[in-house]
């Protein structure tokens, strides 16, 4: 264990995950946190909102020439929603390999739509699918008070260095 009060420039790494209205709705909130809790990962912004249709828009505003954009902002737009941001080591590649692919079905058992999700318009979670677009979203989302800066004491179990 170290002293140092500063964390190595790649445990900072910072990913946007939301967890959509049927995880809300379904009450799987704790079950989704705790998997990137246990695996390592720090819970830095946190809050419970229903977004408005502004905020879903652009949220998802590479998809707005698609068939299923009004869908998908329907669906946003309907309930609560958990923003979240986490910090770890790889935060964006990891939590995409942990939430598994757009397709429910087609993400193995283990990940989150594996393991929880049938339906591509049921999917349960957001993950930021790149460093760019993780602060472009987490700047969405959060203002930057609501997202705080901390070491947990056990981070020399977590990591190495
Ligand atoms: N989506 C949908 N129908 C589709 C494709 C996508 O309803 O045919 C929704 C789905 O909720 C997905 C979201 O749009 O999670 C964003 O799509 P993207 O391709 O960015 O997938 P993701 O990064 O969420 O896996």
């Amino acid at each position: 264990p170290t002293s140092s009060t500063t964390l190595n420039a790649d445990s900072k790494e910072r990913t946007y995950i939301m967890l959509k209205p049927d995880a809300v709705n379904r009450r799987l909130i704790g079950e989704i946190l705790s998997r990137f809790e246990k695996r390592g990962y720090n819970v830095v912004g946190l809050k419970v909102l229903t977004p408005s249709r502004e905020l879903a828009e652009a949220h998802y505003a590479e998809h707005k020439e698609r068939p299923f954009f009004k869908g998908l902002v329907d669906f946003l737009t309907s309930g609560p929603v958990v923003a979240i941001v986490i910090e770890g080591d790889n935060a964006v590649a990891t939590a995409r390999t942990m939430i598994g692919v757009t397709k429910p079905q087609a993400s193995a058992p283990g990940t989150i739509r594996g393991d929880l999700s049938i339906d591509v318009g049921r999917n349960i979670i957001h993950g930021s699918d790149s460093v760019e677009s993780a602060r472009r979203e987490i700047g969405l989302w959060f203002r930057p008070v609501e997202i705080v800066d901390f070491k947990p004491v056990d981070h020399a179990w977590v990591y190495e260095k």
